[in-house]
């Protein structure tokens, strides 16, 4: 069952179709190849895939793929995988660079009907006449060329004849029109580099504000949406539908973007995030981009929740990255087997236990969900428990280990810990305890009670393995405010630990999912996981403050 809440897209789009302005819903998603893609555009994606599938339309994928500069193939095959993984198909797959040719020719129109024409000035004096919010604009002296003379220009742009930057093609709107977007945009910029589709056919290339209309029309988009920073620019997108005499009209609608705190959300920083070696890659666990968001162990389903949860809205909004956390928390409880693990191991000897003696033990795997049924754990001996729950002078209230105390180990028995073994340097390197056979896990004891519950790994069976553990990669707080992101950089993001899990993980794959008894959601990571080595990414602990 699909939840697709009311929201004021979803109102426009039927409005459209009962007043008939158009039959079919068609949207799409449009990323520029020059980045990994990240959960902010996880929000567009299903924004532009689930609003058309409501209405029985068509979404397409497209690459908006016109700045050679700084885009890659690597970056269209990330997306076309991270939209997939994230459950969208798209009708049609297109590339803005397929329509270089009618863009070239859609401009030439402009030309010719004294809308556009070819400028000398350079960048920096044409942001200088461009003038500010309280000062209008002033007419490049290039303005006033004959269109014979433009023709004649941006035939020689297109053939090579100019460096980059020595002249572009700007629409004639007006210098001194209040929205700033309309004081005669670049339409086109010389730019002599290779494309990854179109190689060295072109050294032209369109900027945003005139392909993205074009490319809608083109490809007879109903409902083009985007985020707030183009309400501005939505004049512009007209106004190129209009001039260049576009026969399709779509119609551009702005919602506001997914910001999250404790996190960037832009591929130019995330980019510098990878180049500065502060991160293994696009794909690193502690990046917001989908690719490690999937390495780290969220789910699409958790994804998907959490951005039809924050809804669309035309106010910008931080959310609270624990919100996310809540979703992926809510989505594995059920699907996620327990298990327990160790992450920093402390040796117990159970010293009344038959020595060579192994005996297995029941536990169920989900707890919340029988249907995932029970499995065989072995006892023996020794075993592992965790570092922590032990304590030598243990504060008032501390219901774990310590000398003379009983406590109860999970699916197994009570045990009692009657010696500490030290190392020359004075740590705790073992523990001596007894168990109670009576204790037994299932038998029904009564006998006595005790107030703590451990985990434990039995030590000859025990599978080594590798946990990886990540906090936020971006600090933010008060001081850290108006820093720079790479000045916030969390020193402590990541911290590799060296444990055990139980031997049924031995034949866990990539991706599989477990809760850790107590640690919280566990995913064997597919990069560093090889035949003789498991680590797990930590996706999320157990507990949290956040409430919906
Ligand atoms: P970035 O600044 O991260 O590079 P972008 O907007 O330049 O993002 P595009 O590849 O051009 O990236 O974006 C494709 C689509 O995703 C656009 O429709 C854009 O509006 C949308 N999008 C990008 N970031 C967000 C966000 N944080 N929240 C919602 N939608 C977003
Ligand atoms: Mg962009
Ligand atoms: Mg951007």
């Amino acid at each position: 069952e699909k939840k697709v809440p009311s929201n004021f897209i979803r109102n426009i789009v039927l409005e459209d179709l009962e007043s008939g302005k158009y039959k079919e819903i068609i949207t799409r998603f449009p990323p520029e190849p020059n980045g990994y893609l990240h959960i902010g555009h996880a929000k567009a994606i299903i924004v532009d895939f689930e609003t058309a599938d409501e209405f029985n339309g068509k979404t397409n994928l497209r690459f908006d793929d016109t700045n050679p500069i700084k885009e890659d193939i690597e970056y269209i095959e990330s997306i076309k995988e991270d939209v997939r993984w994230l459950g969208y198909e798209w009708d049609n797959l297109f590339f803005a660079s397929d329509y270089f040719e009618e863009m070239y020719e859609r401009a030439k129109l402009l030309i010719k009907k004294g809308k556009a024409y070819v400028d000398d000035l350079s960048a920096e004096k044409i942001r200088e006449y461009r003038g500010t919010l309280t000062q209008s604009g002033k007419e490049s002296p290039y303005r006033n060329r004959s269109v014979e003379e433009n023709l004649a220009l941006f035939e020689a742009m297109r053939n090579g004849e100019f460096k980059d930057g020595e002249k572009v093609l700007r629409a004639k709107i007006d210098m001194a029109s209040p929205n700033i977007n309309m004081r005669d945009p670049i339409l086109y910029r010389i730019a002599h580099a290779t494309h990854h589709r179109t190689g060295d056919k072109w050294c032209i290339y369109p900027m945003y504000d005139f392909a993205h209309p074009l490319e809608d029309a083109i490809e007879g988009v109903t409902h083009s949406f985007c985020t707030l920073e183009f309400e501005d620019h939505r004049p512009l997108y007209d106004w190129v539908v209009r001039e260049c005499e576009m026969e399709h009209r779509p119609k551009q609608i702005e919602f506001a973007r997914l910001n999250m705190t404790n996190t960037v959300m832009s591929k130019r920083k995330l980019k510098q995030l990878v180049d500065h070696e502060i991160v293994d890659s696009w794909d690193d666990p502690r990046m917001p981009t989908i690719s490690g968001l999937r390495r780290r162990g969220y789910t699409p389903e958790a994804i998907q929740n959490f951005c039809k949860e924050i809804g669309v809205s035309k106010s910008n909004s931080v959310v609270d990255s624990q919100m996310l956390d809540h979703f992926v928390r809510e989505d594995l409880k059920m699907k996620a087997p327990r298990t327990m693990a160790i992450l920093r191991p402390l040796k117990v000897i159970i010293t009344n236990y038959p020595e060579g003696k192994v005996e297995y033990l029941e536990a169920e795997n989900n707890p919340d969900n029988p249907q995932m049924g029970v499995r065989k754990i072995p006892f023996s001996r020794e075993i592992y428990i965790e570092q922590e729950d032990f304590m030598e002078n243990p504060p008032k209230k501390y219901f774990r280990l310590f000398p003379g105390n009983e406590v109860r180990l999970k699916h197994a028995y009570f045990i009692k810990c009657n010696e500490v073994i030290k190392d020359e340097k004075g740590n705790v390197v073992e523990l001596h305890c007894t168990y109670d056979p009576e204790t037994k896990s299932g038998t029904g004891f009564t006998g006595r009670k005790v107030k703590g519950t451990i985990h434990w790994v039995e030590a000859s069976h025990a599978i080594p393995a590798e946990m990886r553990l990540y906090q936020s990669l971006i600090l933010e707080d008060e001081e850290q405010e108006e820093k720079d992101f790479l000045e916030r950089i969390n020193p402590n993001s990541l911290e590799i630990l060296q444990g055990f899990v139980e031997p049924n993980m031995k034949n866990v794959k990539p991706q599989d999912k477990f809760q850790f008894f107590r640690h919280g959601y566990f995913n064997v990571d597919p990069k560093y996981t090889t035949e003789d080595k498991l680590v797990f990414n930590r996706i999320v602990s157990l507990k949290s403050s956040f409430k919906l």
